[in-house]
């Protein structure tokens, strides 16, 4: 399977309840709506309410599945905030079949010798400590689906520590091992399968800020990069888990 050149079918997520976090700009914004667009009931979790509202709006004036808005700040959320979130969408939607952990943190473009540690335990707050505890928390919901994906969001100074990208590098090493030790807790006992995407540079505003120099016209935008994000959604990657996979 060519992941990367997937073709969707149109129901592909017809029925599915998706979480999608950073879900009001760049690549979050772009998958909610791709989601929705192929069926799915979305839910936007962000910490910026207005930009999190243009998203409802354009889901619902393109006469998509009804999403939900669902602010979160990751950096300050307690492990309290998590367990009243499974509680609300147990409520509300009663499973739940996706969850995209997109959100992220930059921090500095800097040395080690440099970094302070304000920006490292913030980093490190909302791109690890958040996952896990929505992970751990919204677990027992997504075994309620009979076929459920969870997409963490790595980037290739993930896998190789390259210098000046200090506890952005460092964390994304940590989310991909955090998804190689769920799907191995996960394999064989759950239908919960789990899985990494590197987008690849893609254009954002993350992007713009870690390299203010580059044109962007020369990169990808959010949505050519969406292949990956759908096929790894849909029940098409049901048994792939554990994986590693860049979306170009
Ligand atoms: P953007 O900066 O465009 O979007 C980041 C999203 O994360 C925004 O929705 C932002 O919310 C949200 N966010 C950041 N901090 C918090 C927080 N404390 N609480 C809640 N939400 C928060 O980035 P991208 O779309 O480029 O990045 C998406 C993911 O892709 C990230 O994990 C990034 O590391 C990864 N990635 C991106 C690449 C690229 O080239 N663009 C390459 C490799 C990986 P708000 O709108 O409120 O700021």
């Amino acid at each position: 399977m060519d992941s990367q050149n997937y073709s969707a079918p149109q129901d592909l997520l017809t029925g599915k309840v998706i979480a999608v976090t950073g879900a009001s700009d760049g690549i979050g914004a772009v998958a909610a709506k791709t989601f929705a667009s192929f069926g799915a009931t979305v839910i936007l979790m962000g910490r910026t309410v207005p930009k999190l509202e243009k998203v409802y709006d354009d889901i619902e004036s393109a006469g998509w599945p009804q999403p939900a808005i669902y602010p979160i700040c990751l950096e300050g959320a307690s492990e309290k905030d998590y367990e009243d979130m499974y509680d609300r969408l147990e409520e509300t939607f009663g499973k739940l079949d996706g969850l995209l952990h997109n959100a992220g943190e930059l921090g500095q473009r800097t040395p080690i010798a440099n970094y302070k540690l304000s920006t490292w335990q913030k980093v490190l707050q909302v791109n690890v400590t958040a996952e896990f505890m929505m992970t751990k928390a919204l677990l027992p919901l997504l075994e309620k689906s009979d076929s459920a994906s969870i997409i963490f969001t790595t980037s290739g100074v993930g896998r190789v520590g390259k210098p000046f990208w200090g506890a952005y590098a460092i964390s994304k090493f940590a989310t991909e091992g955090m998804s190689q030790v769920l799907a191995n807790e996960l394999e064989g006992i759950s239908n919960i399968r789990v899985n990494c995407i590197n987008p690849g540079a893609t254009r954002t505003r993350m992007r713009a800020t870690a390299f203010p120099a580059e044109d962007p016209s020369t990169i990808k935008i959010p949505e050519d990069i969406m292949p990956l994000y759908l096929y790894l959604m849909g029940n098409d990657s049901e048994g792939i888990t554990g994986q590693s996979m860049d979306a170009q």
